[in-house]
């Protein structure tokens, strides 16, 4: 298996200012980290972070991408600009785009396709609600959302990232434990080796609340291969401790 893979959502957060100032600490804190690491910024400021992240190990990532390959989509970003700033990764189907912009299964993979098709490795969101989790239906939900993406990507599943996230645990302080996340990463990993002779290829990443004190034991869990955070990227330090976990 690959070294882990660290990567920060921004989400709607930044600014120029903020932007370089968090890119600046993060870089200067990096050396000796082994673990892999990128940061998902807001499309405005992809050029931005393009220029700053330039020869470091610190990656590109965008948090969305158009279903569609170009044309009358107002407002929407393809897989071929993303691609024009060298985002190397691009979140789909982040349980936020699931529930305020109403995307489905089907979309999702879209989605992941056309950032296969340009070079980008799709880092495919999965997890179940609240509800849904009191219901018994974790499994059921996890597997129903990755085995659309495999339908349209089969050919190449072994090239795109998972992000185990429940949805429960998103920025609301509350994290899966090390083994509630290590038996559904168990879940997804059975499921890409059915589709694929190459799944130990595929990272699965936990994302809900990971932070630098709850890191290190999610991150040692066997099919945790890395975490998707939110709200504790935008903290230089925080950020530099969890990859430091990371890189043990
Ligand atoms: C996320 O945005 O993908 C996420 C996991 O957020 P947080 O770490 O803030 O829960």
């Amino acid at each position: 298996m690959a070294a882990k893979l660290m990567v920060g959502n921004w989400k709607m957060n930044g600014s120029l200012a903020a932007n370089a100032s968090l890119l600046s600490e993060v870089l200067a804190g990096m050396g000796g980290k082994t673990c892999r690491a990128a940061v998902c910024v807001p499309a405005p400021y992809l050029a931005q972070a393009q220029a700053l992240l330039a020869g470091s190990a610190l990656a590109l990532g965008a948090q969305d991408v158009s279903a569609h390959e170009a044309g009358a989509y107002t407002g929407e970003v393809s897989a071929d600009m993303l691609r024009d700033f060298a985002v190397r990764y691009c979140i789909v189907g982040h349980s936020e785009r699931r529930q305020y912009h109403g995307e489905s299964d089907v979309t999702v993979a879209s989605k992941a396709q056309r950032a296969l098709a340009a070079g980008i490795t799709p880092i495919v969101c999965v997890g179940e609600s609240l509800a849904e989790r009191d219901a018994g239906q974790t499994e059921a939900v996890v597997k129903r959302q990755l085995a659309a993406v495999i339908h349209t990507n089969g050919h190449c599943i072994s090239e795109i990232v998972v992000a185990y996230e429940p949805v429960w645990a998103i920025g609301t302080g509350l994290t899966a434990t090390p083994e509630q996340a290590q038996h559904v990463h168990a879940v997804l990993r059975a499921q890409l080796q059915a589709a694929t002779a190459h799944a130990d290829r595929v990272s699965i990443l936990y994302g809900g609340s990971m932070n630098a004190a709850n890191a290190a034991d999610l991150l040692a869990q066997p099919d945790v291969d890395g975490g998707l955070i939110g709200g504790a990227a935008l903290k230089a330090s925080e950020f530099l401790t969890m990859l430091k976990a990371a890189s043990r």
